[in-house]
């Protein structure tokens, strides 16, 4: 097998049994170059991870208070690691430093990408492999974009200089010297970067979930996991709420070509997800790969008569909109009502002003507003060779006594979206999920 570029979230690097877990990982395959570690996350439910403390000791400087008992919890996570893996490392310089400069103002990327930095310095440590500074390899732009280019000539030069090395996730640094982070879970953004300009065959995220599952595990009871999902189909599942992965991860391998393998550190026999591209020859054994719902929609619907063959109709709708800086999500339309679904978050103090403006553009008979709408994604890439797939989705939904409010189904036959009541979701998921799953 080629190269694979191996990216360890909070969890897997929480404590020092974690590490051992990781390492154990690390060595059990020589493919295993490069590591991208996150910062300590959660030992247990309602523990707080670091890169949360950082950002707390951040505001405590900003609110003048004194960091100092507080910041000793944070080298205390550090220290406790090196003790319990019995390493002969010191990092009290290093703490004593990052101390300081929070407390002059470093900024709060800057304290907040610490978590990752000392973790990664520890990891590298332990596992005899070298340390690359993310700071000298990922590289944003002044307008705070992340720079892609710049990144891959660099790191892929960088890279080709070492044979086994730990990078720390989540930062950068930007033209002015300065560290800049990606948004939280950034990591995942870094592990896909890193896979990008070392050429890697695979990008191995391990976490602390045995990879993707077929619906949300607190809506259904132990979802089946997927074994393939195409790059499309996840972020379809993503968008509904259903999240493994940074969404902006996906881009850096997706355009290479490399697929993601997602993985459980507390597991590691089991096989996880690949994440692929489309072109890649995997079979769907399932129709359905996943189904994911949220809710916080509203309808906006529209009703003119002849409105079919008023030229610009749509389009005077949609301005207003974006007049309002307001996104839509979808467009179900019939002859003479045009209907937009949009988050309802979006709607608040914009409503009445969304409301007046499309009277005043397009004159319809009628135009309302109604909440509570949760919407429904039914995602498969099986669905295209599969005849009847709509029939079992509508009637699934309909034996579960559910009113389906909105339908539609992209061209592309990737999904099929379905609108229902708020409270409806739950019993709609889980019918669905029996329907094909079980
Ligand atoms: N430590 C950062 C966070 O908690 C980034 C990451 O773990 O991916 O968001």
């Amino acid at each position: 097998m080629g190269l694979k570029v191996v990216k360890f979230g909070g969890s897997s690097l929480a404590d020092a049994a974690q590490f051992r877990k990781v390492a154990a990982i690390v060595k059990a395959d020589p493919d295993r170059h490069f590591v991208v570690a996150s910062a300590p996350g959660k030992r247990y439910s309602n523990d707080v991870k670091v890169t949360d403390m950082l950002y707390h000791c951040f505001e405590m400087v900003q609110n003048r208070q004194d960091i100092t008992e507080y910041y000793e919890q944070i080298c205390e996570r550090y220290n406790a690691i090196i003790r319990d893996l019995g390493l002969n490392f010191d990092i009290t310089g290093e703490l004593e430093y990052i101390r300081n400069a929070i407390m002059h103002h470093s900024g709060r990327d800057f304290a907040a990408s610490r978590g990752e930095y000392l973790n990664s310095l520890i990891l590298a440590k332990f596992l005899g492999f070298d340390f690359i500074d993310a700071e000298s390899v990922v590289f944003f732009r002044e307008n705070g974009s992340y720079d892609d280019e710049k990144t891959n000539e660099e790191l892929s030069r960088e890279l080709k200089k070492h044979k086994y090395a730990v990078i720390p996730g989540f930062y950068g640094v930007m033209p002015n010297g300065t560290i800049k982070t990606f948004s939280r879970g950034g990591s995942d953004i870094t592990g896909s970067i890193v896979a990008r300009a070392a050429g890697a065959e695979l990008y191995e995220n391990w976490t602390d979930v045995s990879g993707c599952l077929m619906a949300d595990p607190r809506i259904v009871k132990n979802p089946k996991p997927i074994k393939t999902i195409t790059y499309r189909e996840l972020r379809e599942l993503s968008y509904m709420g259903a999240s493994v992965l940074h969404e902006d991860a996906i881009f850096p391998v997706r355009y290479a070509g490399i697929p993601i393998n997602i993985r459980n550190t507390n597991e590691p026999e089991a096989p996880g997800t690949m994440i692929v591209s489309e072109t890649d020859e995997y079979d769907s054994e399932m129709i359905i790969t996943g189904i994911a719902g949220k809710p916080g929609f509203s309808v906006l619907s529209v009703e003119k008569d002849m409105m079919n063959s008023e030229i610009g109709f749509g389009r005077k709708i949609l301005d207003v909109l974006e007049d309002n800086d307001m996104p839509f999500e979808h467009l179900p339309s019939g002859v003479d009502t045009m209907s937009v679904v949009v988050g309802t978050a979006y709607l608040a103090d914009r409503r009445e002003r969304i409301l007046a403006s499309i009277q005043k553009r397009v004159r319809p008979d009628s135009i309302v507003i109604e909440d509570g709408l949760a919407l429904l994604a039914v995602v498969g890439r099986g669905m295209v060779k599969a005849k009847g797939t709509a029939v079992r989705v509508f009637s699934a939904i309909s034996k579960a006594d559910v009113n389906i409010r909105m339908i539609d189904q992209g061209s592309s036959e990737l999904n099929i979206i379905v609108g229902v009541e708020e409270n409806d979701l739950h019993r709609a998921l889980i019918a669905i999920y029996d329907e094909f799953a079980k």
